[in-house]
């Protein structure tokens, strides 16, 4: 059974095959840049599972593949919550690691070491012939008052995942998908996946 995970990010890809392919179900992943290209949809919504279900859809109704896409960021507590789904663009469209990372620490400045608690958050939708459904995993934490670690991306050098004295920049790579919000939401599409393969190999008999 063929998947299309709506991405072009070669991570989010990895991941998830190297998920798949531990089950052994026959299930292969291809990306946006495995399929003839499409106009993307804008990731308008207000909650990370509208735009996972935006960009999800799109994919289904184009590819006729069940269709996988997540959407992700950052909430913080004493922002309502906010960076969510402006979490990429959050100091302006260029979508700047290091101004939105400086913007964040300038609007917390004054805010007392624990108030400054807050989650990554990930959720995954899966479009197909059977219809939708979502799952959504979390990393809870806190803001630092300054950046460390180089590993990464986006706000990991700020974020101190509960239990931790580093932050998400300074785990490795296997030690952040144990414990991150996406790793969690990808392990959680496994049992979606399954069902569908056996649904599609009972169709076929
Ligand atoms: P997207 O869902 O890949 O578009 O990510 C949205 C934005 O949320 C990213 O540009 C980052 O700013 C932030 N973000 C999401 N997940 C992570 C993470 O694991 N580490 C750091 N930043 C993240």
């Amino acid at each position: 059974m063929k998947v299309l995970l709506a991405s072009h990010n070669a991570k989010k890809l990895a991941e998830l095959r190297r998920l798949a392919a531990g089950l052994d179900l026959g299930i292969e992943v291809v990306g946006l840049d495995d399929v003839p290209p499409y106009d993307e949809p804008v990731e308008d919504g207000d909650t990370f599972v509208d735009n996972a279900l935006i960009k999800a859809r799109a994919g289904f109704v184009v590819s006729g593949l069940p269709t996988l896409a997540d959407d992700s960021g950052i909430e913080v507590d004493v922002l309502n919550r906010m960076p969510g789904v402006r979490s990429a663009r959050w100091a302006g469209p260029a979508k700047d690691d290091a101004a939105n990372n400086a913007l964040l620490l300038a609007q917390i400045d004054d805010v007392p070491d624990e108030r400054r608690t807050g989650r990554f958050v990930a959720v995954v939708a899966l479009v197909c012939a059977d219809g939708e459904h979502v799952v959504r995993g979390e990393m809870p934490g806190r803001i630092a008052r300054e950046e460390r670690g180089e590993n990464g991306f986006g706000y990991d050098p700020l974020f101190v995942p509960d239990g931790e004295t580093r932050t998400s920049a300074e785990l490795s790579a296997q030690e952040k998908d144990a414990i991150s919000h996406r790793g969690k939401a990808m392990r959680d599409v496994i049992p979606l996946l399954t069902a569908l393969e056996q649904t599609e190999r009972r169709s076929r008999w």
